[in-house]
């Protein structure tokens, strides 16, 4: 450790404040990281309990993400793939669309798939073509416009779009209106195209958890809500304060730092449902979609297709907006799941809604740079919520804000 050691706050135990306490310390720094939460990770984070894995609302971290060797230890997270496609249930029919290329046992069934034209199949092709080609900078600095409008722009069928487009990309963005930024579109279509959807085989919460592991324990200081930072003071909920010479904000900062204007954040939210079901599976793990407008249910998959030795478990998410309390929703979920695909889910084992999911965003950007993320003189900023909802950015921001914290150290600041 470097031996005038400045003092380093970070809020927000999530992945982007583990990421800039795990960048610090790699430079020699140490850093204290306050979280309101009792536990690390914030927005990803599981259950496991009784041989069951309950993510708190279906994620995945795509392993193309380009920022995930630096910081993951990608063996030791024993990661399950999810094939690359989709079981589309449409009209009560069956529908199992993939990526030939990847996965050779998709070419006939994608060839066949009701849900849309040759024609669209081929326009999957070209277009995975064409952003495998594409790199991130030119993705991130093409001209913006909502997934919708870029899809029908690119000449999908109205039909492709609705059964196909909506639901699987209204489960990633969590929004049914496709009214995301195409430029998020094209990342994850292009990490979709580079690699597989994973999750660790102990749930996501493994990354964050991982992320944790690298830092002493005592740098971690759980249930410590923060209340405010004004220039180098920090000040807990309790009363508390600490003197911090630079301090990393993961969070929205207006809800922190006096005379910022408020941010007013918008958020899209996702609820998601855990049911006991005598069904065994799809025998390989991969999401189900519901192409049908009228229905609650966005898409499901089963625990045990991507667990090993895991219960008959189906987790389902609902994305659209509606007024049921949580009894009406489970039953209204287990009608349609049974109506709509046949799986018979019987009890419910858990329901979590998650209300502040992903940063509702107009403009997005890969990541900050080191000099952006500066606030004040000795406040800087991390979170996904800066650049785009992801794991990918979340690292990347927290990297960059404590990479401006160090050359702000070395340049002599302090010392
Ligand atoms: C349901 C769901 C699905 C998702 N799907 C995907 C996916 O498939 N792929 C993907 O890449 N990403 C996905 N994401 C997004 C991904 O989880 C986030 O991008 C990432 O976790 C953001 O990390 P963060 O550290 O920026 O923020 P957070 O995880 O929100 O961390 C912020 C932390 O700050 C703490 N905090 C807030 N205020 C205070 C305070 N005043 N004092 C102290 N602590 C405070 C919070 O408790 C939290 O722990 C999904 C997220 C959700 C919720």
């Amino acid at each position: 450790m470097n031996e005038n050691q400045p003092n380093i706050t970070i809020i927000g135990a999530g992945v982007s404040g583990l990421v800039a306490a795990v960048t610090l310390q790699n430079a020699g720094y140490k850093s204290t990281i306050y979280d309101a939460n009792a536990f690390v990770g914030g927005r990803v984070t599981s259950d496991v309990a009784n041989g069951l894995i309950m993510d708190h609302g279906f994620q995945v971290l795509l392993d193309a993400y380009p920022a995930l060797e630096e910081f993951l230890d990608i063996e030791a997270l024993k990661l399950c793939k999810f094939v690359p496609g989709s079981m589309i249930f449409k009209d009560r029919k069956i529908h199992r669309l993939g990526d030939p290329r990847r996965d050779s046992s998709f070419l006939w069934s994608t060839i066949i798939a009701g849900v849309g034209s040759l024609k669209d199949k081929w326009l999957v092709f070209s277009l995975s073509r064409k952003l495998k080609l594409k790199s991130l900078q030119d993705i991130f600095s093409s001209p913006e416009t909502t997934t919708k409008t870029y899809l029908e722009n690119y000449g999908f069928s109205t039909k492709m779009i609705s059964s196909f487009f909506m639901p699987f990309y209204a489960g990633i963005f969590l929004e049914t209106e496709l009214a995301t930024s195409s430029r998020m579109f094209e990342f994850v279509f292009k990490m979709f195209t580079e690699g597989n959807a994973t999750i660790p085989a102990v749930g996501i919460k493994a990354i964050p958890e991982q992320l944790a592991a690298q830092l002493p324990a005592d740098s971690l200081k759980l249930k410590q809500k923060v209340n405010s930072v004004v220039g180098n003071e920090v000040t807990l909920e309790n009363g508390d304060t600490v003197k911090s010479d630079f301090t990393i904000i993961t969070t929205p900062a207006g809800d922190l730092v006096p005379n910022l204007p408020k941010e007013n954040m918008l958020w899209h939210q996702v609820t998601v449902l855990y049911f006991e079901t005598d069904h065994t599976g799809f025998d390989e793990a991969i999401i189900g979609l519901i192409a049908n407008e009228d229905v609650l249910i966005n898409n499901f998959h089963f625990l045990q297709d991507v667990f090993d030795n895991h219960r008959n478990v189906v987790s389902v998410s609902v994305i659209k907006k509606h007024t049921l309390n949580d009894q009406k929703l489970t039953e209204r979920v287990i009608k349609e799941l049974r109506e709509e695909t046949g799986i018979v889910a019987t009890d419910l084992i858990k329901l979590y809604h998650i209300n502040k999911a992903l940063p509702q965003l107009e403009s997005i950007n890969y990541c900050m740079t080191a000099s952006e993320t500066q606030l004040t003189e000795n406040v800087f900023l991390a979170g996904d919520h800066l650049s785009n909802g992801s794991l990918n950015a979340a690292m990347l921001n927290g990297k960059a804000a404590a990479q401006a914290v160090i050359s702000k150290i070395e340049s002599g600041v302090l010392l």
